[in-house]
C-alpha cells in the first residue's frame, strides 16, 4: 500500500510538472513574441439594435503562436497577469486599436473600438498617460475609445480608483463594465464611478431564452440600466429568438455569433464596406 502511494504521488508529481513545465515555456515565450510582434488584434462588431448599424467593435487579441498556431487569449491572459506582462501588451493592444480604429474612421467609418483593460494595468503604470498618448499617436477621437473595465478593478472602491476612473473620463473616453452581472455588481458603484455602458454577461445572455432566472436577471440589468442612464450591450447572442427578447427588453446593443464572429482587421474592414454599399 505503501508502494502505491508512493507511485501514484510521484505519477501526480510529474503531472504537475508536465503543467508546469507547460506554463513555464508559455511564460518564456509570451516574452518574446511581443518582441516579435507575434501578437495580433481580432475586431468583433458591436450593432446597435435600434437602426441595425455598426456602433463599434470589442478588440480581442490572439497570439499568431509559429508552432501552436493561433492562440485564443483564455490560454495566455492569465499567464500574462501572473507575470506581468499584460501590462504591456495591454499597453500594445490599446496603441493598435486606436490605430486601426483611426484607419476605419479615416475611410469613412464611424464606428467605435472597444479594449479591455485588466487590473493590473489599472494598477500598475500610468493608464492615463497611455491612453492619451494612444489616441494622440493615431489621431482617435476619445469619443471613438470605450474602455472595458471589469468589476475587479472597481471593487476597490478606493479614492485612488475613484481618481483614475474621473481622469479617464475627463479625457472624453466612455467606459463600460465588463461581464456585468458576475462580480458583486454593487448598484452604488455604478453611481460613483459614472460608467455610460454596461455589457451584459454572456453566460446570462445564452441562457436567457432556456432558463427563468437568466431571464430574470437580464431584464432587471436592462431597467436598472435604464433608470441610472447607462446604455446596455449583450454579448454573446448566437440566435434570432435570443435577439428577439432583447430586442423587446429594450437592451440597446448585441455582439455575438449571430452577426459576426471576431475577425483580422482587414477583414473587418470589408465588412464596414460592404454593410455601407447595401
Ligand atoms: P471578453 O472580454 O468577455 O470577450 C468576449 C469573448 O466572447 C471573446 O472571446 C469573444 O470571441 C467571445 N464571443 C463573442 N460572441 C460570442 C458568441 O456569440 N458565442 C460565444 N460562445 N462566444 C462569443 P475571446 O476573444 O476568446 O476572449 C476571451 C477573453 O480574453 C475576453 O473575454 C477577455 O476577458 C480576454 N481578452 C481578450 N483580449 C484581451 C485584451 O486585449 N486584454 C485583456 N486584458 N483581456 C483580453
Ligand atoms: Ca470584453
Ligand atoms: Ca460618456
Ligand atoms: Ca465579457
Amino acid at each position: 500500500a505503501k508502494e502505491a502511494g508512493r507511485n501514484t504521488h510521484r505519477f501526480f508529481d510529474e503531472r504537475m510538472n508536465a503543467d508546469a513545465i507547460e506554463h513555464l515555456s508559455l511564460r518564456n515565450d509570451l516574452r518574446r513574441a511581443l518582441e516579435r510582434g507575434e501578437f495580433v488584434v481580432y475586431y468583433q462588431p458591436q450593432l446597435d439594435m435600434a437602426s441595425g448599424q455598426v456602433a463599434g467593435a470589442e478588440a480581442l487579441v490572439r497570439w499568431r503562436h509559429p508552432e501552436r498556431g493561433l492562440v485564443p487569449p483564455g490560454s495566455f491572459i492569465s499567464i500574462a497577469e501572473d507575470s506581468g506582462l499584460i501590462v504591456p501588451l495591454g499597453e500594445w493592444v490599446l496603441h493598435q486599436a486606436c490605430h486601426d480604429a483611426a484607419g476605419w474612421n479615416a475611410a469613412g467609418h464611424q464606428v467605435g473600438v472597444a479594449v479591455n483593460l485588466s487590473a493590473l494595468q489599472f494598477k500598475r503604470g500610468n493608464l492615463e498617460d497611455s491612453v492619451r498618448a494612444a489616441l494622440h499617436q493615431s489621431g482617435l477621437g476619445a469619443h471613438r475609445l470605450e474602455l472595458e473595465l471589469t468589476e475587479s478593478i472597481l471593487i476597490k472602491d478606493t479614492e485612488n480608483v475613484l481618481a483614475k476612473v474621473r481622469r479617464l473620463h475627463a479625457i472624453g473616453v466612455e467606459l463600460s463594465i465588463d461581464d456585468f452581472g458576475t462580480g458583486y455588481s454593487s448598484l452604488s458603484y455604478l453611481q460613483r464611478f459614472q460608467v455610460d455602458k454596461l455589457k451584459i454577461d454572456q453566460s446570462f445572455v445564452r441562457a436567457l431564452t432556456r432558463e427563468q432566472d437568466s431571464a430574470a436577471i437580464v431584464t432587471a440589468v436592462i431597467q436598472m440600466a435604464r433608470s441610472l442612464n447607462l446604455r446596455t450591450i449583450a454579448e454573446g447572442v448566437e440566435d434570432e429568438e435570443t435577439l428577439a427578447v432583447l430586442r423587446s427588453q429594450g437592451c440597446d446593443q448585441v455582439q455575438g455569433f449571430l452577426h459576426a464572429r471576431p475577425m483580422p482587421v482587414e477583414d473587418f474592414r470589408e465588412y464596414l464596406a460592404r454593410r455601407d454599399a447595401t
